[in-house]
């Protein structure tokens, strides 16, 4: 087993989001610098950070200069190339490994693990080329066709519903010179979706926080619920076992998420997972005794990982980009003060210079005694914000 990391010491990111950024809130409340790897000198988490090194993840001087500095090194997104882990782990500990990275960022190896694992996802067809296009089954359709490799918030997808639309859609995905593998899925009759993140620990031991109950907006997570209202004890359980299976099989050390559709037929089907902490587990930092960020850090150092606790029913609302355009024209901040005022409120925004559309640019976590208490407040704030209800 690998030896504690102590306090003092510096730990690295690779990756300078609102992921990374939170991650350095939680490393750093437990005494350890940090250094972030981003090339944008604005970078959310490079702004807090003790060091922030401004390259290109595959930057042999980023790469050197961030191995010299740290203790240990984690990523932040499953974007980062498997390649700069693996050389980054000639010098230092690195979690989650590159190999199980590289599994992650692949939508096609990342279905074939679920199956390996038992755990069941969609109907699929890998199209690498212009002949496989031709051959894909009828009952995949309509379905949704999605590149195996960098998509994320629904982009890299496409919907549709005959050959034609396929092919359509495949050819635009396609650049010159290059071919762009995608990753064909049956479209399925989701009931509604799950998350659950899981954390294990290089000795193998495994923890896992309450399942999350998620709802997508165009392909954006847009609300998290914990608990999952809609959820039976038996799917619950099964979400878990399916999840912990996936990280143990992968040898994983460090924080995995795995989203889950439930079907109309009450049946359980994996999505995708992540090699990090998610966006539906970022109610854990008000509602439970340890987030998906704590254990981020605990994974890395080697340090105990303690079963987390929800101490509060949650609602979390993400804050998108879209709010900053509510009246149009300039953007313009929300007003702030009328989400704050309501019961158990706890507003997270990135420190995110420009407003986009669709861009995450915080999201606020309502903590209540009740789930109906919870939800009450962030019924509120969806009206204080123009957001649609839930
Ligand atoms: P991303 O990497 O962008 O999160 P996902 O594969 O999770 O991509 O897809 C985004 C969302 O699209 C899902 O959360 C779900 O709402 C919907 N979706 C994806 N695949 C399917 C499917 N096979 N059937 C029905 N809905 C789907
Ligand atoms: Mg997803």
């Amino acid at each position: 087993m690998t030896a504690f990391v102590f306090p003092g010491a510096t730990l690295g990111v690779m990756g300078g989001g609102q992921l990374a950024r939170m991650f350095v809130h939680a490393a750093q409340q437990m005494g350890y610098a940090t250094a972030v790897l981003d090339a944008d000198e604005n970078s959310p988490a490079g702004c807090v950070s003790h060091h922030h090194i401004r390259s290109g993840y595959l930057d042999p001087a980023g790469l050197t200069a961030l191995a010299a500095v740290c203790a240990a090194v984690t990523t932040e997104f499953e974007n980062v190339p498997a390649a700069a882990l693996q050389d980054l782990a000639a010098s230092c500990p690195v979690a989650p490994s590159g190999e199980a990275v590289a599994v992650c960022q692949d939508r096609a190896a990342e279905k074939a693990h679920f199956l390996r694992c038992g755990v069941p996802c969609a109907p699929h067809a890998l199209i690498e080329n212009a002949m496989q296009l031709g051959k894909v089954s009828a009952d995949l359709l309509p379905g949704i066709l999605k590149t195996t490799r960098m998509g994320y918030d629904g982009k890299g997808q496409a919907r549709v519903s005959t050959q034609a639309e396929l092919s359509a859609a495949w050819h635009g995905m396609q650049s010159a010179g290059s071919s762009t593998s995608c990753v064909l899925e049956k479209l399925l009759p989701l009931k509604f979706e799950i998350s659950v993140i899981v954390a294990r620990g290089a000795d193998g031991a495994v923890v896992h926080f309450p399942v999350q109950q998620n709802l997508h907006r165009n392909g954006i997570l847009a609300v998290t619920q914990v608990p999952a209202p809609d959820l039976t004890v038996e799917v619950q359980t099964q979400a878990i076992a399916a999840a912990e299976k996936i990280a143990a099989s992968l040898n994983y050390v460090g924080v995995l998420c795995v989203e889950f559709f439930v079907l109309q037929d009450g049946s359980l089907v994996a999505n995708e997972m992540a090699p990090r902490p998610h966006n539906s587990g970022h109610y854990s930092i008000d509602a439970c005794d340890v987030s998906q960020f704590d254990l981020q850090v605990r994974a890395l150092v080697s340090a105990p990982l303690i079963a987390p606790r929800a101490h509060s029913a949650s609602v979390m609302l993400n804050l998108l980009g879209d709010l900053w355009f509510a009246h149009g024209g300039e953007p313009t901040e929300p007003d702030w003060v009328k989400v704050l005022v309501l019961p158990g409120a706890h507003l997270h925004l990135y420190g995110k210079t420009e407003a986009r559309t669709g861009r995450k640019m915080g999201h606020l976590t309502f903590t209540a005694a009740t789930p109906a208490l919870a939800r009450d407040a962030a019924l509120q704030a969806c009206g204080a914000l123009g957001l649609p209800s839930f």
